[in-house]
C-alpha cells in the first residue's frame, strides 16, 4: 500500500518532495509524488472558484477507470475550492473512488495579508492532505482539536492542529491497514 499524490503544475513549486515525506510520517506509508495529469473541471465564474466535488468526478473518470489502480490519490492544486452549501473548503474526499484534493489557495499566509512562508504552507498542506487521506480510509471527524482528523473551519483551526493523528485515531488507522 501507497499513497499517490499529484501536484498540479501552478501549486507551489519546490514544496513536493519535503510534503510527501512529511505526509509518509503522519500516516505511516510510502508516499509518491508526480507532476498531475489532470485538466481541472468544475470552474465556477461567479464564484471564482473550483467546484470540489466536480474535481473528484473527473479524478474518478480519468484516473481510476482509466489506470485502473485502487491506490488512494491525493490531488494537491491552487486554485480555491467549495462545495455547494459552504462558501470554501479545503479540501474534500470520497472514499468510493479513493481519492481526495487539497487546494493550497488558502494555505498560503498572502491570501491573508501577511507575509509568506514555505514553512507554513508545507505544514498546512500536509495536515489537510492527511485528513483527506485519513478520510480515503474510513477514519471519520475527531473532536480533538490537535488531531489531523479534527475538522478545520478557519486557518487557526489548522494551524492549531498537530502533524499527528490522535491515539484513538492512529488506532483505527492501523486498524484498517493491518
Ligand atoms: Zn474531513
Ligand atoms: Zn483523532
Amino acid at each position: 500500500m501507497h499513497i499517490k499524490v499529484f501536484w498540479d503544475p501552478q501549486s507551489p513549486e519546490g514544496l513536493q518532495l519535503p510534503v510527501a515525506r512529511m505526509l509518509s510520517q503522519i500516516l505511516a506509508l510510502p508516499v509518491d509524488v508526480e507532476p498531475s495529469p489532470f485538466l481541472l473541471r468544475g470552474f465556477d465564474h461567479g464564484r471564482n472558484q473550483y467546484n470540489a466535488q466536480t474535481i473528484l468526478d473527473s479524478l474518478q473518470d480519468v484516473y481510476t477507470r482509466q489506470v485502473g489502480t485502487d491506490l488512494p490519490i491525493l490531488l494537491v492544486m491552487p486554485h480555491d475550492l467549495f462545495i455547494p452549501g459552504l462558501d470554501f473548503v479545503f479540501g474534500l474526499a470520497r472514499r468510493r473512488i479513493n481519492a481526495g484534493v487539497v487546494s493550497t489557495a488558502r494555505l498560503t499566509n498572502g491570501y491573508y495579508g501577511r507575509e509568506h512562508s514555505d514553512d507554513d504552507v508545507m505544514d498546512r498542506l500536509v495536515k489537510e492532505g492527511a485528513h483527506e487521506v485519513g478520510h480515503l480510509f474510513g477514519l471519520e471527524h475527531c473532536s480533538d482539536p490537535e488531531c489531523i482528523m479534527f475538522m478545520p473551519q478557519t486557518l487557526d483551526d489548522l494551524d492549531r492542529k498537530k502533524k499527528d493523528l490522535c491515539i484513538g485515531c492512529r488506532a483505527r488507522l492501523q486498524a484498517v491497514l493491518d
